[in-house]
């Protein structure tokens, strides 16, 4: 795959929070900003600051890009921990040692659950994971309202949606089919709202019924 044709890997939390608006950000490249994306951006933009630091034999890194041929995705870790661990791997940007790599994915607000962001962060590993021929086994969310971190353990059953997402992401791509609207309490934090319309979701024939039985219970 060129790389001009890979996909952001922050689409993967959009796909699994709603597949239409994966479809409008990457079909459409529609993009609206709300109170929610500008607070998460305003923070994010904080972060990424490309840079090392180490410290007592584990090295930090920000900013580190990412990519995966198979998967299809690119994006950029916003920490990338190294620690040394003899059973770990030798990495070309590090030295002689061998360190197990540690991702973190930085998050506007408070510590919560969120199972979205962790198979974006799981995505994050798996481009790791396949650029330098390493295992990792977990990674963390900071959260940077509580100034918190969720430790996350990257399961199979996580690997596997991961790739699942980034699978029907590439199909997305291609077909350039934006899946429909299903209306639901995420739609009042979402900015793309009035470009998604999910009131209006369904067929034309579906639409039209709505609006003859307004009218009719109006003229009632
Ligand atoms: S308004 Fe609702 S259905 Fe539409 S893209 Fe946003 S979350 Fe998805």
């Amino acid at each position: 795959m060129e790389d001009d044709r890979l996909i952001p890997l922050s689409y993967i939390s959009q796909y699994y929070f709603c597949k239409r608006r994966a479809g409008l950000l990457l079909v459409e490249r529609q993009w609206k900003e709300n109170e929610y994306t500008a607070a998460g951006r305003i923070e994010h933009e904080k972060v990424h600051i490309q840079g090392e630091e180490r410290r007592r034999g584990a090295v930090y890194m920000s900013d580190m890009p990412v990519k995966s041929q198979r998967l299809n995705l690119f994006g950029r870790c916003d920490m990338t921990e190294a620690y040394p661990d003899p059973e770990g791997s030798v990495f070309p940007f590090l030295d002689e040692k061998k360190y197990i790599l540690f991702p973190i994915e930085y998050k506007h607000g408070n510590l919560r659950s969120s199972a979205e962001y962790e198979l974006q962060l799981c995505a994050q590993a798996l481009c790791l994971e396949e650029m330098y021929n390493c295992r990792i086994e977990r990674g963390a969310l900071f959260y940077i309202g509580s100034h918190r971190r969720k430790e996350v353990v990257f399961t199979d059953e996580q690997r596997a949606l991961a790739e699942k997402a980034a699978e029907k992401l590439s199909e997305m791509s291609e077909s350039g089919e934006v899946p429909k609207a299903e209306s639901s309490a995420k739609c009042l934090k979402c900015s793309l709202r009035d470009i998604c319309l999910p009131d209006l979701s369904g067929s034309a024939d579906e639409y039209m019924k709505k609006i003859y039985s307004s009218f009719r219970e109006e003229t009632e």
